[in-house]
This record gives C-alpha cells, sequence and structure tokens, in this order.
C-alpha cells in the first residue's frame, strides 16, 4: 500500500516537472576528499579530480576571512561594489561590465536564464565542461556540440563548417583553455570563429584557468579580440582554480555592455555571493605572490608529469590549464577506481569517444610522483 502511495506520487510529479528538466543528467560532482578518505582510512588520500588549487587558500584569504565571519549576521553587499573596484582597477576594466557570481557557474546559469529560449542554438565542445551544455538544455536550447580534432586540439575548421550551418545561432560557448582537454584555440581561431557566426549570437568565453594559460604569451587575448570586434560577449572567469577559493564559490564575468548585466540582475538572487567569497577574493587578489607561486609550480610539474607519461607511451592531450587530460588505453573507470585504492582521486571520463581518458590534477610535486607511480603499476599490473 505504502509503496503504491509512492508510485503514483512520483507520476504525479513526472507530470508537473518540465519537460527540458525531466531530460537532464545531474551534475556528477563526485565525492570529496574527506569522504573518499573516511572510506579508506589506512591511505592517504589526495584529491586530483577537480582542478583544485594544491596549496590550498592564501594566507592574506584566511585573515580575511576571519573579518569576513565577524560580521556574518548582516547581509552581503548584493552588488560586491568592493570586489568590483579591485578588479576594475587590476584588470582594467570598467566596474559597470563586471559581474560578479556564486562561481563562475552562477554566471553561466543566469547567462542562459536569461538570454536562451526553447529552440534556440547553441553550440559547445565535445567534450567540455559539462554545465554548458546543461544549462543551455535547461532553457530547452538545441545543443550542437562540435567534437576536439584526434589529437585533442579544436578543430577550427570542423567549428567553421558547424557555424556556417547554423545561421540562427544564438550562443556560441567555448572555454579557453578547454576543460576537460586543456588544449586552447588560439588569436587566429578564436577570431575567425567569432567573425563566422551570425552578427547577434551570444560569444561566451569561459577562461576559468585564464590565470594558468596567460602565462603563455601566445595564449588569445580575448578581450582585445572580442574588443575589436561587434558581436555582444561575455568572458566568464573564476577564483575556485588559480586563485585556490574552490570551497567559497566565486567567480566573474566580463561583458560587452552593462545592459547584459542589467538583464543578468533580474534572474540573480540577490545576495547570490555571499561575505566570506567577497572578502576571501578581495584579499587574493591583492597577494600576487600566491597567484605565481602557484602558477609556477603547475607549468614546471605538468611538464615533468607530461614527460613521465610518454615514457610509458601514453597520449596526453595539449594542455595549458593545471589539468592533463590523459589516454590509459583502457576503461578509465576502471583505472580511476584502481586510483582511488591506491589513495589517488582522479576524474574518469564517461562520454562516448573518450572513455580511455582520465583527467588527473596537477598536484604538488610529492602527489605528482605518487600518481605517476600508481598509474604505471597499474597499466603494468596486467
Ligand atoms: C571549474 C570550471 C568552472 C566553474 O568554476 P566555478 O567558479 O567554481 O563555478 C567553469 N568553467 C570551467 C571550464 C571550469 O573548469
Amino acid at each position: 500500500m505504502a509503496a503504491n502511495t509512492k508510485l503514483t506520487e512520483t507520476l504525479k510529479i513526472n507530470a508537473l516537472v518540465r519537460p527540458e528538466v525531466a531530460g537532464l543528467p545531474a551534475y556528477g560532482a563526485g565525492q570529496t576528499l574527506s569522504q573518499a578518505q573516511m572510506a579508506r582510512p589506512s591511505v592517504d588520500m589526495v584529491n586530483l579530480s577537480v582542478n583544485e588549487n594544491p596549496f590550498g587558500i592564501s594566507d592574506r584569504a584566511k585573515q580575511a576571512l576571519e573579518q569576513a565571519f565577524a560580521d556574518a549576521a548582516c547581509y552581503p553587499d548584493s552588488q560586491c561594489l568592493e570586489l568590483r573596484e579591485v578588479l576594475a582597477e587590476q584588470l582594467p576594466f570598467e566596474l559597470e561590465r563586471i559581474v560578479v557570481g556564486n562561481g563562475s557557474e552562477d554566471i553561466l546559469s543566469m547567462l542562459c536564464k536569461a538570454f536562451i529560449k526553447p529552440g534556440d542554438q547553441v553550440m559547445v565542445a565535445k567534450p567540455t565542461f559539462s554545465l554548458h551544455p546543461i544549462y543551455a538544455n535547461m532553457m530547452g536550447a538545441e545543443v550542437i556540440a562540435v567534437p576536439m580534432s584526434a589529437d585533442m586540439h579544436y578543430d577550427v575548421e570542423d567549428w567553421l563548417r558547424h557555424i556556417r550551418q547554423a545561421p540562427e545561432l544564438k550562443v556560441l560557448m567555448l572555454a579557453n583553455p578547454s576543460n576537460p582537454v586543456g588544449c586552447t584555440l588560439d588569436h587566429q581561431g578564436l577570431t575567425a570563429c567569432i567573425a563566422a557566426c551570425p552578427l547577434d549570437t551570444l560569444i561566451v568565453i569561459d577562461e576559468a584557468y585564464f590565470e594558468f594559460a596567460q602565462q603563455d604569451e601566445t595564449f588569445a587575448d580575448s578581450l582585445a579580440i572580442l574588443g575589436a570586434q561587434s558581436h555582444p560577449w561575455i568572458v566568464l572567469r573564476t577564483f575556485s582554480k588559480a586563485y585556490g577559493l574552490a570551497g567559497l564559490r566565486v567567480g566573474y564575468g566580463l561583458v560587452s555592455d552593462s545592459s547584459i548585466i542589467d538583464y543578468l540582475d533580474r534572474v540573480r538572487t540577490p545576495y547570490n555571493v555571499n561575505r566570506a567569497a567577497q572578502s576571501a577574493a578581495i584579499a587574493v587578489l591583492k597577494d600576487p605572490g600566491y597567484l605565481q607561486k602557484t602558477c609556477a609550480l603547475v607549468s614546471e610539474q605538468a611538464l615533468w608529469v607530461r614527460a613521465e607519461l610518454k615514457s610509458l607511451g601514453l597520449f596526453v592531450a595539449p594542455s595549458q590549464a593545471n589539468f592533463l587530460f590523459i589516454d590509459c588505453g583502457r576503461d578509465a573507470c576502471q583505472v580511476a577506481g584502481q586510483l582511488l585504492e591506491a589513495g589517488i582521486m582522479v576524474k574518469p571520463w564517461r562520454e562516448p569517444g573518450y572513455e580511455h581518458y582520465i583527467r588527473m590534477t596537477i598536484g604538488l610535486e610529492q602527489q605528482n610522483k605518487r600518481f605517476v607511480r600508481a598509474l604505471a603499476q597499474i597499466l603494468q599490473g596486467d
């Protein structure tokens, strides 16, 4: 009887939910480090699965948090004015054209809610950050996914072909550098893709790994490219990766015109960025040493890990981010499961065509050594 009632209720809910939502996968965030650690008390666990900063929070950000907690009874600034002022000065960029979100994914979500209606065409990469297609699908978009080339680069010719075949393209959305691949679209490629879009296509460049890629002076300067053309655009960046604040949730967007932000404000939850996040983000922006230390570690260690994997005979995709996308030559879920037992969390890719790939975040030297040793053992073990 009880089971029957339950079934009827489920059916009723199915009929109530929007069909776009019913068809969505939930974001696969995976388990936390402490959950994985609790399940394996005898192994020293390390999380190389979510591209976090291996140094942990910066000391200055930690100090700023103490003040923020003292004021926790008060609402935060809904406009994130002080943080936007610091960003405006450092970038430099016009204050009115900066938007802050509860992570950059919050801005992505706002953008899709405000601009995408059912049937709109949204072009994304494949594989890509899963929220790009998920948020577009949430709004009922027709998602067009352009695959990476066989050697794991952005295939500019293929993007141009897809863009030409989508005369009504509403949004072009891509991550530069790519997640999970790490490859980048260069100045020429990015310029060509934007130029090929219909004049009213909204260009969304997700630069979650900008700080790492920027070390290479040939990395495409999206603000310069976008500023020199007339499509509407937004560039997304985050404090979660190089700035080491993933747990606080804060990211920002730079837009072509402040009217885009006027519309985002209408779908934004008013206090979307909490006090702790705003204070810590300001502090870490004023701590250039932390960012330099992080980027130096990542570029040095990425070279080392890449060389080690190459000597194991593995293909590693090109990467200008703080992670590597590695072809294990066999089922990635199985490899990730074995690495987990060895104390190392990585992200196995599940998308058809990429099931042999794991994504591994560059960690501290000792963590990377453990990863390479464990992977070598797993792959040579049978
Ligand atoms: C990590 C990541 C984000 C999300 O960053 P948050 O600011 O933590 O929401 C967005 N885009 C890409 C490509 C990412 O890898």
